[in-house]
């Protein structure tokens, strides 16, 4: 496994690895959710790239881009037990260096959710994703369904662009109580660890309950409203009954859907979803 950082050792190493690549972008402190992604890039392709890079352009001023966890050497030995071609972690600098002012943006669909939330969050992915792209060049990228949004604004942007790849989007993993995976599930401690499946039990009464037959969509935001504030600890920011392609919030459930939020527990913020069908 070689892991470079320059632009030009990415290019040399890149030489020598067969198509078809497939890429996939993290932010370190890797979890089983990211490793399921490198799993199944390995499954489908011949060569394997991951990048590691805590992107700043996408951390509001008052985010958590200093206290973001990493661990590049526990980081690096467990994608070497994977067998990764490839690991490119570059700085920042190399990712905007002095003088750097090229921006890429999706419009309507980073309005909404996590961009209302958010602003300029999605001008940053947007920018580094495609910074990656072009970098890397790979025939598929992949991506996770916890960050539904996130998956939904790539996509549109590699359609926009036209980048040649074939963006795959793989399913949320779960800790054993529900809690969807994230690096960020660090923060919590004692007390909101346990208060943080609320999310988890949100998320499932309303499933159950559109399973059960009911498609209007704000009786399902207040189940999911009614179960968060069962919990004193989860301050909501968001419940969402969307259009699981425009993100636009709905009043009667048809196609394919998307139950989302985001909520607070103390100063962590955790988004979770699920899709209906
Ligand atoms: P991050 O390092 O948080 O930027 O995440 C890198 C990639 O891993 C993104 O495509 C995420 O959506 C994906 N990911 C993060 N958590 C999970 C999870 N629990 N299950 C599946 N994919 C995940």
């Amino acid at each position: 496994m070689k892991v470079v950082n320059s632009l030009d050792e990415l290019k040399a190493a890149l030489l020598s690895l067969e198509p078809v690549i497939g890429l996939v972008p993290t932010m370190g402190y890797l979890h089983e959710g990211h490793l399921s992604l490198i799993r199944r890039a390995k499954d489908e392709g011949k060569s394997t790239v991951v990048s590691i890079f805590v992107n700043p352009t996408q951390f509001g001023p008052n985010e958590d881009l200093s206290k973001y966890p990493r661990d590049l050497e526990r980081d690096l030995s467990l994608i070497r037990s994977l067998g990764v071609d490839l690991v490119w972690t570059p700085t920042p600098e190399i990712m905007y260096p002095q003088g750097y002012q090229t921006w890429v943006e999706v419009d309507a669909l980073t309005k909404r959710l996590e961009g209302a939330m958010r602003p300029g969050h999605f001008k940053g992915v947007t920018t580094v994703v495609a910074k990656l792209f072009n970098a890397v060049q790979p025939q598929r990228a992949y991506f996770g369904q916890k960050d539904a949004q996130q998956a939904a604004v790539i996509r549109q942007m590699t359609k926009d662009l036209n980048f040649p790849i074939e963006v795959i989007v793989c399913p949320t993993v779960r800790e054993t109580d529900g809690l969807a995976m994230s690096s960020r599930n660090k923060y919590l401690e004692g007390d909101n660890r346990r208060a943080a499946t609320v999310l988890f039990r949100a998320l499932s009464v309303a499933k159950d309950t559109y399973n059960k037959g009911e498609r209007n969509a704000e009786k399902l935001r207040t189940i999911m409203k009614d179960s968060l504030a069962s919990e004193p600890r989860a301050q909501m920011q968001y419940v969402s009954c969307a259009d699981y392609d425009t993100l636009g919030e709905l009043d009667v459930i048809k196609g394919k859907t998307l139950l989302s939020m985001a909520v607070l527990f103390g100063k962590t913020r955790l988004i979770d979803n699920f899709v209906l069908e």
